[in-house]
């Protein structure tokens, strides 16, 4: 059968279509929007659309962008940004979301409520599943639990022209960061994200405006974001307790988490008070107590060090308000905190020890706080931080370890996976190992020359394909636990423990 003609019409009233079937969008939106879309493409009227929807990406919107480009409509480089344009017309508008989010909360529960915002973000492509299962994830076997690996390919690369352009972009200051709710219908730009199709979901923590809406990145199930209405910097203070545990009552099938507020030690936006949160997958929140303690003052609470990698104190109880006293004392007191034979200085010119703080609620343990206790002083041996990875491992990860990460799932950066085959390569002896060439800093492989330097001693240059995958991989999983390890203040040596302990005993914490 010969290829049927193209035509922009049918193609736009099949979007149509599937906004109807897929986002349950109301009639009269769909006419809005309809002629929304007639008035973008130029048409006179709208086209009939066919019998059989084709599949959504490859044969509705794909052709809509190649006609787009051709038409001259937007430029190739564009093409995503036209891509959110479009879908954001089709999709029903915020205030419509947040009815049909509460509707669905209060005859079915919250979770079939989050399920059907993230289903409407992924159908929506507001989340690009097919990009994001393109990243390349793994489990990492550790002593303290598996650890899982992820190297970052979704994020789509930039080609030079395209980072040759947006270099000519003014700089603007709206939205005042990613975050802002300004986002929800942004038109975006080559340099930032469009966000036509970005849907958030208003809630209460601790009586004050927040927002809730899922991350496009996904880096675990149902990985979603809770923002305040109002761009603030982060803080960890009592505040935040009481609003995470807010969080988990209002959505007990999720954990939440903070990053902390200082540099180093917090995630990439600290510009924004915002919490991450999701299904309840993450390494760190299954392991189990590696000491417990009480306390006289907070009878109702369990206390327990956690058998994890870094210093996590979990605080568990049913009973809240005295859960939210007790993390507050812990916080109040590890600011002030200095142990200076383990390099613990609570200050120097400024602040340095602060708390990644993370709540969950459990129906038979009750309301969990997790408090990892962090500090991100620096000195002249170790610039990058003194709590940080050492810049042996900085080929694998440098930037700060925040709270997922933190939590047991690293977020690799997409070079890595060349680099690795680069390696590889090396390693089964296809390319010579020229440690000359490498040495220069402009080769691509200089930073791991350690690593290649390493694996070459331990395993030689004649491997299987196999082999090298297996050597490289389990070198990636040592570094990712020794990252942990290092971020941890109170280390896992009898020093350590010790010093642990008297921080705990000083709180007047008794060891069960
Ligand atoms: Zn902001």
């Amino acid at each position: 059968m010969p290829k049927k003609k193209f035509s922009i019409a049918t193609a736009l009233a099949n979007l149509v279509v599937y906004a109807e079937k897929t986002f349950h969008a109301n009639r009269f939106d769909l006419i809005y929007a309809n002629n929304q879309l007639l008035s973008l493409f130029s048409l006179p009227e709208p086209g009939e659309a066919d019998k059989t929807l084709p599949d959504f990406q490859s044969g509705i919107i794909e052709p809509i962008i190649e006609y787009a480009i051709e038409e001259g409509l937007c430029k190739p480089e564009e093409s995503l940004l036209f891509e959110t344009r479009i879908l954001g017309i089709v999709m029903p508008p915020p205030s419509q979301v947040i009815s049909t989010f509460d509707a669905i909360a209060a005859t079915d529960g919250i979770k079939k409520a989050t399920d059907y915002l993230n289903e409407l973000s992924i159908h929506s492509n507001y989340i690009r599943m097919p990009d994001i299962n393109k990243n390349i994830r793994w489990t990492a076997p550790g002593v303290k639990g598996d650890l899982t690996i992820t190297i970052n390919l979704s994020k789509p690369e930039k080609d030079n022209k395209q980072v040759a352009m947006e270099r000519l972009l003014p700089q603007t200051s709206y939205p005042k960061c990613k975050l802002c709710i300004e986002n929800m219908g942004y038109a975006g730009a080559l340099n930032y994200p469009a966000r036509q199709t970005l849907r958030v979901i208003p809630i209460m923590l601790n009586d004050e405006l927040w927002h809730f809406q899922f991350s496009p990145y996904v880096y675990f199930d149902n990985h979603c974001i809770a923002l305040s209405d109002e761009h603030r910097p982060m803080a960890i203070t009592a505040q935040t307790f009481t609003r995470l545990l807010d969080f988990v009552d209002l959505f007990p099938h999720y954990f939440i988490g903070s990053n902390a507020d200082l540099p180093i030690v917090g995630g990439s936006i600290l510009a924004h008070d915002h919490f991450q949160g999701g299904s309840k997958v993450l390494p760190m929140l299954n392991r189990p107590a590696k000491k417990l303690f009480m306390s006289h003052a907070f009878p109702d609470v369990s206390i327990a060090v956690l058998d994890w990698y870094n210093s996590v104190i979990r605080l568990t109880s049913e009973n809240r308000p005295q859960l939210e006293k007790i993390a507050s004392y812990i916080l109040q007191n590890w600011r002030n905190y200095s142990d200076e034979a383990n390099g613990i200085f609570a200050k120097t010119s400024e602040p340095h020890n602060t708390i990644t703080p993370i709540a969950a609620y459990n129906e038979e343990s009750g309301y969990s706080l997790y408090l990892i206790l962090r500090n991100n002083r620096t000195d002249e041996a170790h610039p990058y931080g003194i709590f940080h990875p050492t810049e042996d491992m900085h080929n694998i990860k440098k930037e700060g370890i925040g709270l997922i990460e933190a939590m047991g799932i690293f977020i690799l950066p997409g070079r890595l996976f060349e680099e690795i085959r680069d390696i590889s390569d090396i390693l089964t002896g296809r390319k010579p190992l020229n440690f000359a060439e490498l040495s220069q800093e402009d080769h691509k492989l200089f930073k791991h020359m350690g690593m290649i330097a390493q694996l070459a001693n331990d395993y030689g240059l004649n491997l299987t394909d196999a082999a090298a995958e297996e050597a490289i991989v389990g070198y990636i999983n040592n570094t990712c636990v020794k990252i942990l390890n290092c971020t941890a203040v109170f280390k896992d040596t009898p020093e350590g423990n010790i010093a642990f302990d008297t921080y705990l005993k000083k709180m007047n914490f008794q060891q069960l």
